[in-house]
């Protein structure tokens, strides 16, 4: 829970007035809902108090004198801090049932603060986890595709993948997963980049080098020559022509770019001599050439 000093003492004795669910009612509350306060500071949904104060003219809770004309709007702040508990249920909820418009309701209505954040990205790490690519994928087409969120929405959404796609390329334990965000333009730093570069390499996956290269455009990282031959030089001794094939089509494209044409220059003489060297190297040079 966030710290209580920063907020206004009236807002204080709000929070802790009041609990997470509406004593009309009965029911939780939820981000979409509109809560209002009593002078009393009681806090009841918008609309079953003003249909309360409709009949009475008194709280519900503790029968201080209120009308409709007292109530306040309460506080994005303290509401959040309010329902809390309720934020992390939504979320997962929303998750779980597929039901991506109400996630993008929840966003929307969501302030993007340090400890709400956390439920968000608790979510997505799961999903991560358990590796379900086709929920993720379809989620991120939902938070990311055009117009469905308003534009700061949207940019915090971005800020808070790109904090989370940093984390699982430090673990690395799901290419898949950090492929598809970069898909979304969700940028790297050079470090990851590199670090993504060589595990994809390493793991063969061409189609996502390229895709990497063409996405973060004039982003220079640190290329390991040692890493990139290993891989190729495995792939000529085990005559995988269709990974050789691949590795060599990635290669010529960071050979274009002038901070890598020195590096790529020394993988390519290196090679051929390795070729020349090898006892299949008719059949891998055909492989090459076309
Ligand atoms: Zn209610
Ligand atoms: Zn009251």
């Amino acid at each position: 829970m966030d710290n209580l000093g920063s907020i206004s003492s009236k807002d204080k004795k709000l929070f802790i007035f009041n609990d997470n669910e509406c004593g009309i009612c009965l029911e939780k509350y939820r981000l979409t809902d509109e809560l209002n306060a009593t002078p009393c500071l009681h806090i009841f949904h918008n609309k079953c108090i003003k249909r309360w104060l409709n009949e009475q003219i008194y709280c519900p809770k503790c029968k201080g004198n209120c009308t409709i004309e007292n109530l306040d709007q309460v506080s994005k702040s303290i509401y959040e801090r309010l329902i809390h508990p309720n934020i992390k249920y939504e979320i997962q909820n929303a998750i779980e049932l597929n039901n991506f418009n109400e996630l993008v309701a929840i966003i929307e209505e969501f302030s993007f603060c340090a400890t709400s954040s956390v439920y968000l990205k608790q979510s997505f790490l799961q999903i991560i986890e358990q590796q379900d690519n086709l929920k993720l994928d379809r989620i991120l087409e939902k938070l990311l595709g055009e117009d469905s969120l308003s534009v700061d929405k949207h940019e915090n959404i971005c800020d808070l993948l790109q904090q989370i796609l940093a984390e699982i390329v430090q673990k690395a334990t799901n290419m898949t997963t950090i492929i598809s965000l970069l898909d979304y333009d969700i940028f790297l730093t050079t470090d990851d980049l590199s670090t993504v570069f060589h595990r994809c390499f390493q793991d063969r996956k061409f189609n996502a080098l390229s895709k990497i290269l063409n996405n973060n455009y004039g982003v220079v990282f640190s290329i390991k020559i040692n890493v990139i031959k290993g891989v190729i030089q495995e792939d000529i001794n085990k005559n995988n022509k269709t990974e050789i094939k691949q590795a060599l089509e990635v290669i010529s494209i960071l050979k274009q770019r002038e901070e890598y044409s020195n590096d790529i220059s020394d993988i390519i003489i290196d090679l051929l001599e390795f070729i020349e060297k090898t006892d299949n190297n008719e059949s891998i040079i055909e492989a090459i050439i076309q």
